[in-house]
């Protein structure tokens, strides 16, 4: 049994809580049904409070299955990887923050995190070179319901990230 003196009464729990500064890394990536050259995103935080299991992790930490993102977050992101944006796998009902090919293809977070090789899971530090750092402009923590991988943050150094309009003047 819980202890119903911890209950919220709407929801179990309430959204995790991504610390800044936040992050987009980004990396190129092909897609596997049409063969395109195309790029994945994922964010990542400077901390994060894990509603769901009471955790907080001091430390830069890559978020994966972002949902219920809090939509000043969705406009910048728009604006920018406009192919990354909620939505659903097959057969599942929960919509996340998901990368696609320009073909239309989803990229879903279990295939760019899950396995050793995959975009944002290299296997040895000199796999993270390709992988792009933005600093997102929001200065204040941020509610959102998510997963987190620790693997790849410990390979990257979040002082290396490019500003977020630095960056676009990049692009
Ligand atoms: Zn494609």
């Amino acid at each position: 049994m819980f202890d119903a003196a911890n209950d919220n009464e709407d929801e179990e729990t309430g959204p995790s809580r991504a610390q800044p500064p936040l992050y987009v890394l980004r990396v190129p990536e092909t897609c596997p049904n049409c063969g395109s050259a195309t790029g994945v995103c994922t964010l990542a935080a400077s901390g994060l409070y894990d509603a769901s299991d009471g955790d907080f992790f001091d430390r830069f930490i890559v978020l994966t299955h972002a949902a219920e993102v809090p939509e000043q977050l969705l406009a910048l992101l728009r604006a920018r990887f406009p192919n990354w944006y909620p939505d659903r796998e097959e057969g599942s009902g929960t919509a996340y923050l998901m990368n696609h090919c320009e073909c239309g293809s989803r990229l879903t977070d279990d295939d760019i995190h899950a396995e050793p090789g995959a975009a944002f899971h290299p296997t040895s530090p000199d796999a993270c070179r390709n992988i792009s750092l933005y600093r997102l402009p929001i200065g204040e923590e941020l509610p959102l319901v998510c997963s987190w991988t620790i693997g790849v943050g410990e390979w990257l150094d979040p002082a290396r990230a490019a500003d977020w309009q630095a960056g676009d003047a990049g692009a």
